[in-house]
């Protein structure tokens, strides 16, 4: 919990440079001077804590000096005396355009009905996002510290915020990849929403936990002999518990039987190189046996969120499972804080702030940045109206999605595991009707195989068959293409279910 100026700054892994420094010390002795006297909702913390504490968050994701400075200048506008113009005259444009951002998204009116109100504000944060992500990531760094501190607020007031947050603000952190930052907030929100199962699960892991401690270090060790017998530098071992909210989703299906869960606590291996990854998996094969098929390559397939690792489930010691997790330094950092983790990267090289989409430095790659420009897309499409289209991004989106593309480029967005039949229904339902065989990348494959990401899908259509096959209903996987699958061959005279 830093305090003190110098406390923040030396989270940071990069050290700020001159310039950058004199910007946070600006900021962070305005603030201090701004919100003096005021204190937080427990009557006892002083309010520019908060502040201190949002700012920390970020400092510790490695964003640059400018949205240290907007972060611990956030509430400035808003509840001090001095105004956003008092801001931009102190700190510049750049600043204040972020200060004024998170302000904006901020004054959301709290509507009668609590679904509009949810809507509302996812739309407002994205269109936000869309105009500069530092702004999201302010707010969701006020979030979870006001998370953290949420017991001061009366009841009532804790729900509606710990529904929001569970709401709006974890699909959006799992949307960013900021991992770390999620599952705190989703297991706050957990506690607060569904304090019984809460308080059980937490009884559960911990009980479970102490017991799996001495076995996951034991595992560390003999891992990290096995390495060093092999000469295979790692960067580091460790081990990791699972959040209480994930654990309560896979216990629910797993009748909540904690011995049946096999990744409750997993070890994690970075190493330097994507290459030493694949030497790491082999040593670990080779001390433990894997189980089949429970290997998953992520490094070579990304999730749809851009996470990137190697999974593998392998009988420890005494031949007990266990979970290993291995990846590079640098796919832990974006594991970990996600989309901010490329400015830590980028920042090595240029040392500055951008802004996504707008100006200098671009230096995100072109797939983590894809889903941002086609939300920008769909904003431009649909003026952003329609609360069906918000509520549809609200429940499909963040599901897992996948981005293929047609062979002109044309981005069509599906659910993942979707097959061509999906795709070809999201283009057209003429094109769905009349397709005769599939592309994936320029080869032939069958109408039920899986589309992965950024996949470019070629549809070859025949002027012959004006209807769809009834086995395509086994494949398609969106709603779109089964209920437009049934009226085609309903209006041929087929019956359907
Ligand atoms: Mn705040």
């Amino acid at each position: 919990m830093p305090k003190t100026l110098k406390e923040l700054v030396k989270i940071r892994r990069i050290p700020f440079d001159k310039e950058q420094l004199a910007r946070v010390a600006k900021a962070y002795e305005f603030a201090k001077k701004a919100h003096a006297g005021q204190k937080r909702k427990n009557g006892v913390d002083d309010y520019f804590e908060h502040c201190v504490e949002t700012a920390a968050i970020l400092v510790k994701m490695g964003l640059g000096s400018i949205s240290t400075a907007a972060a611990l200048l956030h509430d400035v506008p808003e509840d001090t005396s001095y105004t956003m113009e008092d801001v931009e005259r102190e700190f510049g444009k750049d600043v204040a355009f972020v200060i004024d951002g998170v302000t904006k998204v901020g004054k959301v009116r709290l509507r009668e009905n609590a679904q509009e109100y949810f809507l509302e504000n996812l739309r407002k944060m994205f269109l936000a996002m869309a105009a500069d992500i530092r702004v999201v990531l302010i707010k969701i760094a006020d979030r979870l510290h006001n998370m953290r501190t949420l017991e001061y607020l009366p009841e009532k007031k804790r729900e509606r915020i710990a529904r929001e947050t569970m709401e709006v603000f974890v699909p959006i952190a799992n949307r960013l990849g900021i991992g770390e930052v999620k599952g705190e907030l989703e297991d706050l929100a957990f506690k607060y929403l569904d304090p019984e199962n809460y308080k059980k699960i937490v009884k559960l892991e911990d009980e479970a936990f102490i017991g799996r401690q001495v076995y996951v270090d034991r595992a560390i060790k003999e891992l990290c002999e096995e390495f060093k017998k092999e000469k295979l530098k790692v960067i580091d071992v460790h081990g990791r518990a699972k959040h209480y909210y994930s654990l309560f989703v896979k216990l629910q299906d797993r009748d909540m039987d904690i011995t049946k869960i096999h990744d409750l606590s997993a070890i994690r291996i970075v190493l330097p190189t994507v290459a030493n990854c694949y030497e790491a998996l082999g040593i670990v094969h080779k001390k433990y046996n894997p189980l089949i098929g429970r290997i998953k390559d992520y490094i070579s397939l990304p999730k749809p969120n851009g996470y990137r690792s190697i999974h593998t489930t392998v009988f420890g010691p005494d031949g007990k499972i266990l979970e290993i997790q291995i990846r590079t330094e640098r796919m832990h950092d974006e594991a970990e804080y996600g989309i901010a983790a490329h400015w830590i990267y980028s920042e090595k090289k240029s040392w500055k702030d951008f802004i996504v989409g707008k100006k200098k430095n671009v230096d995100i790659p072109e797939d983590q940045l894809r889903w941002i420009t086609q939300l920008r897309e769909w904003q431009r499409e649909t003026g952003g109206q329609t609360d069906e289209f918000w509520a549809s991004l609200k429940i499909d989106f963040f599901k897992n999605h996948i981005f293929a593309f047609t062979p002109k480029g044309d981005v069509i967005d599906l659910p993942e595991k979707a097959t061509p039949v999906d795709f070809a229904y999201q283009i057209h339902t003429e094109v769905g009707d009349r397709m005769e065989s599939a592309k994936i990348n320029g080869k032939m494959v069958s109408l039920g195989h899986e589309i992965h990401n950024g996949d470019v899908v070629e549809i070859a259509t025949s002027k012959e068959s004006k209807m769809p096959n009834r086995d395509w209903l086994k494949f398609a996987k969106t709603v779109q293409a089964k209920s437009k699958i049934k009226a085609s061959l309903r209006k041929h005279g087929i019956e359907v279910v």
